[in-house]
């Protein structure tokens, strides 16, 4: 579907997502720069997307009424936010194009599935994922205190609804194993080995229906208690043999996973002796990454243009990184000063410096934790673009 584009029954070429949040809202943006009409159903009065859309449905994401005025409104359809029940996907696809498909939102919703599908292309892909143990069941969990002590000490993540470092506890003894299993409420989990990490990147793909593949060269993560803080997106942020394989991996994920839209997968790197040290692939998202927000600032082609792009059938050329970038996530915290007081950032500071992009996403509440906005720093080299970004995070406390 063709931006700018009207049918027979007078209807402007509309593109739709499901979920309100910040991704949704710049999912928006990039439609709209193109021409199209959007759609968002959201839940929530006030949600980032929402706020921007042409169209905001205020149903749950299951609303059968909702979801049937999505479809109605939008000639295509995407998610950007991947606890979305896949359900709903499945029934928009019924009269409508969406991409991706409910099949791979469903697995990369679920890690057991997740590290299935990691198995099952780790040939292709040339990677596996950390040593791991399901536990669904309470004979599964004694099963695996008494013959996994391997996994010890390692992290418990409950398969479903994580992120950022939600839903997951550190464990070292079999005692606190049973203890965290108990405090998740008992449901199905993935115990994980921890690994010793000496980085983590990722890698944004998108492929579209024809099958054709574009891909971003890998950026660095630095994540602070479960959450993305940092991103290192230039040539040099990682030994250049690994990142030629994490990206050939992602691909390779995506393909046989028969993949339509943008896809983030991301990885570990830790030290197992080599010169580069091994790659493990941690988990993937169905839809655009925090971590590929510098694309939008950096790049030719931002990943939220090559996800209108995939889920409209437009073509889809190998996106140009054109400058160095580091992306600093503002979460809430930045918003309250040393005792704890709510106060504005130093804006006037912060966009005083040169090459610096604020992105805020329209939240109308901070709170500690709470993902915010970000900044984005763009520059003629690699050195300026980390001094200017050591002096934006000075700033931002
Ligand atoms: P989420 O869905 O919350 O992003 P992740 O599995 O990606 O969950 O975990 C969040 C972060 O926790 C990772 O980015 C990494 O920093 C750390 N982490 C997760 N699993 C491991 C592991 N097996 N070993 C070491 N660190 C880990
Ligand atoms: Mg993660």
């Amino acid at each position: 579907v063709f931006p700018g584009s009207v049918d027979a029954a007078g209807q402007r070429a509309t593109l739709g997502v499901l979920g309100g949040g910040q991704l949704g809202r710049m999912f928006v943006h990039a439609a709209q720069r193109l021409g199209y009409f959007t759609a968002v159903l959201e839940p929530d009065v006030h949600s980032p997307a929402g706020q921007v859309s042409h169209h905001h449905i205020q149903t749950g994401y299951d609303d059968p009424a909702g979801l049937a005025q999505l479809a109605h409104l939008c000639q295509a359809i995407t998610t950007e936010f991947e606890n979305v029940p896949a359900q709903a996907l499945q029934t928009l696809a019924l009269t409508r194009p969406v991409a991706p498909s409910a099949a791979v939102v469903g697995i990369a919703q679920d890690r057991v599935a997740e590290k299935a599908h990691f198995a099952a292309c780790a040939d292709l892909s040339g990677v596996t994922c950390a040593p791991y143990a399901v536990i669904e069941t309470l004979a599964q969990r004694q099963a695996v205190q008494a013959e996994r002590a391997e996994l010890l000490p390692g992290i418990l993540k409950t398969a479903r609804m994580g992120y950022d470092g939600k839903g997951q506890v550190r464990v070292k003894t079999a005692e606190e194993l049973a203890a965290a299993w108990a405090e998740l409420g008992g449901v199905a989990c993935v115990l994980e080995k921890m690994l010793p990490l000496t980085a983590e990147c990722s890698v944004l793909v998108a492929r579209g229906w024809d099958g054709q593949v574009v891909s971003f060269a890998p950026q660095r993560n630095v994540h602070v208690e479960g959450i993305l803080a940092v991103t290192h997106a230039y040539a040099g942020n990682m030994p250049p043999t690994l990142a030629e394989r994490a990206q050939a991996a992602a691909v390779a994920i995506a393909q046989h996973l028969g993949y339509v839209g943008v896809l983030c997968v991301e990885f570990f790197v830790v030290d197992d002796g080599s010169t580069h040290g091994g790659l493990i692939v941690n988990e993937m998202a169905p839809r655009p990454h925090n971590s590929g927000h510098y694309t939008m600032d950096a790049c030719d082609a931002s990943q939220f243009d090559l996800q209108v792009h995939t889920m409209a059938g437009l073509p889809l050329p190998q996106p140009r990184q054109h400058s160095p970038a580091i992306m600093l996530n503002l979460l809430g915290d930045v918003w309250f000063d040393a005792s704890g007081q709510l106060q504005e950032p130093d804006w006037r500071s912060v966009l005083s410096l040169p090459g610096t992009h604020l992105h805020l996403y329209g939240k109308l509440e901070a709170r500690a934790g709470r993902k915010m906005g970000h900044l984005t720093i763009t520059g003629p080299d690699v050195a300026s673009v980390k001094t200017v970004a050591r002096r934006a995070a000075g700033l931002l406390g």
